[in-house]
C-alpha cells in the first residue's frame, strides 16, 4: 500500500501539518520532509509514534528521548493536534457523542459524529464514522437521510479514538501508568456514519494504527467493522486487517431488503452469502454479526426469524437485535417488546445467540442510525465561488 504524507488536514489557511493521527509511513516520510537522514528517518518516525499513540501528547517539547535539535525542527514544522470538536454531550446513561468538524477551523460544514458507550464490549466501545454523510439511503437510517460529503482520511478516523482518549483520560503517564485491565476503551466499531467498504483503503490505514501495540493497541478482534453488504469488499477487508465482521442484514428476501437497504439491488442476498462465506478465519470464537433492525410490522414476523436462521446456516455468527430508534422525520416503528422477545426466542433455540441491543444514548440521539451532521455538500461552483471570494479578500 502506498502511503503519502496526507496533508489534506491542513486547515486551508496554510499551516503546519498535523502529525497526529498519520501512519507509521506517513510519519517516516514526514520526518524526511523535516530533513532527518533518510536512513534514520524509521527510527524517529518510531520513537515519534510512542509518544503520539501510546502517551498521546499534543506538544514535541514532552518528548523527552528525542533530541532538543530535532524536537525544535519538528515543532517548527508541525503540529499535533486534535480535530476541532463542535459539540460534545453526555446521556443520561453515560453514552457520550462529540461531533467534530473537518472542515477549515471554525466553519461549519463537514461534520460527522463519534460516539463512546460504556459497559459495551470488554469495558466500553467507541463507534466511529468513516464517512461525512453516506451513499446508501438505508430507509430507516437517519444518516441516511443525508449526501455523502466525503470520505474521512484514515488520520481523521484516528483521531476519533485519540477524542475519546482525550476525553476519558486514558493516556498513561510515567506516573499513572495504565494497566490493560482499567481501560475505558477497549472495543472499536466502525458503525458511525458512513459505508466503511466504500473507503476501505482509509479504514485499513486506520485500523494499522488503531490496532498497533506499541500505541493505542486495541486488537484487531476487539475491533468490528460493519457493512451494509458491499460484497465484492468482503473478504478483502478480512484479508487486509483480520478484523471482526458485521453485517446490516435487516431483511430476509431479496425483495424487502431492496426496499430497507437498496444496496441489496446491486449485491442481492446470495452474492452477500457468498462474500460472508469467504471471510477469512470464521469460526465459532470468530463469528459475523448480523444486525437486525426490528421494525414493527415490516419484518418482524416468527416467519421471518425462521428464515433468517436457514439463511445463516453455515455461517458461524451472532445477531444483534436492535430495537429501532426513532429520529424525526421516519415513519417506521419499532417492534413491540413482545414480538421482539418471540423473534429472539426463534434464534435462542435454533442455538444463536441473539442478544436484543439495549438502545444507548437516544436521549441524545447518539443511538445505532441517529447519526447525523448537518454536513452538506456544497456544489463545485459555489466552492469555486467562495475561493475566488476569499482571494478577493486576500488582496484588500
Ligand atoms: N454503513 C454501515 C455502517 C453503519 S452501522 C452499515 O450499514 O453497516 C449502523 C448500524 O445501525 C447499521 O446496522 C444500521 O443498519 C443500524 N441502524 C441504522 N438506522 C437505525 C435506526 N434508526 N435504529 C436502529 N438501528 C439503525
Amino acid at each position: 500500500m502506498s502511503v503519502e504524507l496526507d496533508l489534506s488536514r491542513k486547515p486551508a489557511v496554510a499551516g503546519p501539518a498535523n502529525l497526529a493521527g498519520l501512519g507509521r509511513e506517513g510519519l517516516r516520510l514526514a520526518m524526511i520532509a523535516a530533513g532527518v537522514e533518510e536512513k534514520k528517518a524509521r527510527m524517529r518516525a518510531s520513537q515519534l509514534w510512542r509518544w503520539i499513540y501510546h502517551y498521546g501528547v499534543t506538544d514535541f517539547s514532552k518528548m523527552t528521548d528525542v533530541a532538543k535539535e530535532l524536537r525544535a525542527l519538528l515543532a517548527g514544522k508541525f503540529v499535533l493536534e486534535r480535530p476541532d470538536i463542535q459539540a460534545a454531550q453526555t446521556s443520561v446513561d453515560g453514552t457520550r457523542k462529540w461531533l467534530i468538524g473537518y472542515g477549515a477551523p471554525n466553519t461549519p460544514g463537514v461534520e460527522a459524529e463519534c460516539v463512546y458507550i460504556p459497559d459495551v464490549g470488554k469495558a466500553g466501545a467507541l463507534c466511529v464514522s468513516s464517512q461525512v454523510g453516506c451513499t446508501l439511503t438505508c430507509t430507516f437510517c437517519h444518516t441516511g437521510t443525508q449526501k455523502l460529503v466525503r470520505n474521512l482520511t484514515a488520520a481523521e478516523i484516528v483521531n476519533q479514538v485519540m477524542v475519546a482518549r482525550d476525553a476519558l483520560e486514558e493516556w498513561p503517564t510515567a506516573e499513572k501508568p495504565l494497566n490493560l485491565g482499567d481501560r475505558l476503551l477497549t472495543n472499536i466499531v466502525f458503525m458511525g456514519m458512513g459505508e466503511p467498504l466504500y473507503n476501505l483503503d482509509n479504514v485499513v490505514e486506520a485500523l494499522e494504527t488503531i490496532g498497533d501495540g506499541d500505541g493505542i493497541s486495541i486488537s484487531k478482534r476487539r475491533i468490528t467493522v460493519s457493512t451494509a453488504g458491499v460484497a465484492p469488499k468482503i473478504p478483502e477487508l478480512g484479508q487486509r486487517t483480520g478484523a471482526m465482521l458485521a453485517i446490516s442484514l435487516h431483511a430476509t428476501n431479496d425483495d424487502l431488503r431492496n426496499e430497507l437497504v437498496p444496496l441489496n439491488r446491486k449485491y442481492n442476498l446470495k452474492e452477500l452469502f457468498d462474500a460472508i462465506r469467504q471471510y477469512p478465519d470464521l469460526s465459532n470464537s470468530r463469528r459475523v454479526t448480523f444486525e437486525y433492525v426490528m421494525l414493527k410490522g415490516v419484518n418482524d414476523t416468527p416467519a421471518e426469524a425462521r428464515d433468517l436462521v436457514r439463511l445463516m446456516k453455515h455461517v458461524p455468527a451472532k445477531i444483534n437485535l436492535i430495537p429501532f430508534n426513532p429520529w424525526p422525520g421516519t415513519t417506521y416503528e419499532c417492534s413491540d417488546w413482545e414480538t421482539i422477545e418471540a423473534f429472539a426466542e426463534i434464534l435462542n433455540r435454533a442455538g444463536y445467540a441473539s442478544p436484543i441491543r439495549t438502545p444507548r444514548g437516544r436521549d441524545i440521539l447518539a443511538a445505532c442510525g441517529q447519526l447525523r451532521s448537518e454536513s452538506v455538500k456544497e456544489k463545485a461552483s459555489e466552492r469555486l465561488k467562495k475561493r475566488l471570494a476569499e482571494k478577493g479578500a486576500d488582496r484588500v
